[in-house]
């Protein structure tokens, strides 16, 4: 099957008339090719995008609001065939791309239709004087780029509100989890979004993401995905003043005390380590837990890791699928091995998994439980981003604050405690953009999302995905 780019409305191949393959991770093998897109297919979409503009812009927010919850509609009546796509070129399990991928997918367009139907501006009066007013005008054209963690899902998070906010999109899925961007494609054709309003340009990161962070007439760019790829993009962008949103990675803290609720805090873990193969960049990965209760919750996360079916992403009983290629199954191996020459135990896991049958050349692993690490190591210094965790004791509430803000990264954090105080208390000092109390993955669309240090710049989410897209500007009447 052909991947095909959306430019001015239409499916099209790459100017140039190359291809990529597209790997099926489940079992190893290529099943579709896309467009190997570069700068003109990039000019084609930006000049499009531009063509679309002054129309989109000046349509209305109710025109706007009732396509896109046209295209939201759409996603909810093409749920299976979206979650089966998501699952083949993801090596997800299908229950996660079907309860969690394809349903947000939905909620974030609808989300953002409806999001700027509430979204208003100040004024500042100046009693006797003038009043200010501040007009949020769209910016114009704006590049989206996504990661293929969470590909539909991130992707759509994305292009929602820079639409609803009037602006024209050109966007590129991650080259490895292209499918449901082109999926998505059809149905906005279908729901008559007008040609030019998105345009989705498939192709490899340096080449078509590249390009249209370089173009000139992108004046906004919004990035989700990895530190080193962020750093480039800034380093790209920043001389040519474009407005940056970035998403970048994490290696996020679970703080477990032992006065919590123990069982919900390791069925709870279970989730945020393994969830997705660990590879969401809210995942904990970092298990820091209060001497008194150490043994106990790790005896029981591991008892609990062993008992998860890996396999064949496409049986509903499966909880976790493939991980996204050979390639980065190899990355999150070697930090395994790596984690063993540092003087870890792996407790359970660190080994590849063969399913048998038509998947056995698929990229499975085992989930993972490390212990006896330092915490200045590299493994528990670097994301990982798979199904891998370290686990580590710790006796005062200082030193679970100090062990959490020893990384670079800040995106979120987790702390399990029945105590109000504490829990409050370190939520107020955690250097993290998002804190979870008793809780993870509890996600509200109107809340600030985005993380601090290393893990990126700016906020997504709710009215701050709708700022970011809109230029702010302040007019000031004289009485
Ligand atoms: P990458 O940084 O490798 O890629 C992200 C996107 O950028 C892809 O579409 C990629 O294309 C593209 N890209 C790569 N190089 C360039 C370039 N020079 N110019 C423009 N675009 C480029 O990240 P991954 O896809 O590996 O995603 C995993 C990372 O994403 C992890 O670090 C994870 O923590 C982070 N992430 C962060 C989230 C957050 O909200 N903070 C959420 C989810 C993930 P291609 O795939 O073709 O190379």
């Amino acid at each position: 099957m052909d991947i095909l780019n959306y430019i001015d409305g239409e499916l099209v191949p790459a100017e140039s008339g190359s291809w990529l393959d597209n790997y099926d991770p489940s079992i190893g093998k290529v099943y579709s090719r896309i467009p190997d897109s570069g700068p003109a297919d990039v000019e084609k979409a930006v000049s499009a995008a531009k063509k679309a503009f002054p129309g989109w812009s000046t349509c209305g927010i109710q025109e706007r609001y009732r396509i896109l919850n046209r295209i939201a509609d759409l996603i909810g009546a093409n749920q299976r065939e979206l979650a089966e796509a998501e699952s083949r070129d993801s090596g997800k399990a299908i229950r996660t791309s079907s309860s969690v991928d394809i349903p947000r997918a939905e909620a974030n367009i609808r989300f953002f239709a409806t999001a700027i139907l509430h979204f208003g501006s100040e004024s500042h009066h100046m009693e006797g004087e003038a009043i200010n007013y501040t007009l949020r005008q769209p910016i114009g054209v704006v590049g989206c780029i996504s990661p293929w963690n969470l590909p539909l899902y991130l992707f759509t998070w994305k292009i929602a509100p820079a639409l609803a906010a009037g602006n024209c999109v050109v966007a590129k899925p991650s080259e490895l989890t292209p499918m449901t961007a082109f999926l998505f494609s059809r149905l906005c054709q279908e729901a008559g979004l007008p040609p030019g309003v998105l345009n989705i340009v498939h192709g490899l990161g340096p080449k078509a993401g590249q390009a249209i962070v370089e173009h000139p007439d992108t004046k906004a760019i919004s990035f989700t995905g990895g530190t080193a790829t962020g750093k480039h993009l800034a380093a790209t962008a920043a001389p040519m003043f474009k407005k940056l949103s970035l998403e970048l990675g994490g290696k996020n803290p679970n703080l477990v005390f032992a006065d919590c609720d123990l069982d919900k805090a390791i069925a709870t873990t279970v989730h945020s380590s393994f969830g997705n193969n660990g590879q969401i960049c809210l995942c904990g990965s970092r298990i820091y837990i209060q001497r008194p209760v150490y043994e106990q919750f790790r005896d029981e996360l591991v008892r609990r890791a062993e008992k998860l079916t890996v396999g064949n992403p496409f049986d509903e009983k499966t909880k976790l699928g493939a991980l996204v290629s050979k390639q980065h199954r190899e990355k999150v191996l070697s930090y395994v091995q790596l984690a063993r020459e540092e003087g870890g135990t792996v407790l359970t896991g660190g080994e590849t998994v063969n399913p048998g049958g038509e998947f056995s050349e698929g990229y499975y692993m085992r989930p993972t439980v490390i212990e006896g690490l330092p915490n200045s190591c590299r493994t528990n210094q670097e994301e990982i981003f798979g199904p891998v965790v370290t686990l580590q004791p710790f006796d005062t509430e200082e030193e679970a604050l100090e062990l959490a803000n020893s990384v670079k990264y800040g995106l979120s954090s987790t702390i399990w405690t029945n105590d109000i105080h504490r829990a409050t208390r370190l939520a107020e000092k955690i250097e993290a953009g998002i804190v979870w109390i008793n809780c993870w993955m509890v996600r509200d669309l109107r809340t600030p999302f985005g993380g601090i240090k290393n893990s990126g710049v700016g906020r997504e989410g709710g009215f701050e995905a709708l700022r970011f897209f809109t230029e702010p500007k302040n007019v000031c009447i004289k009485y």
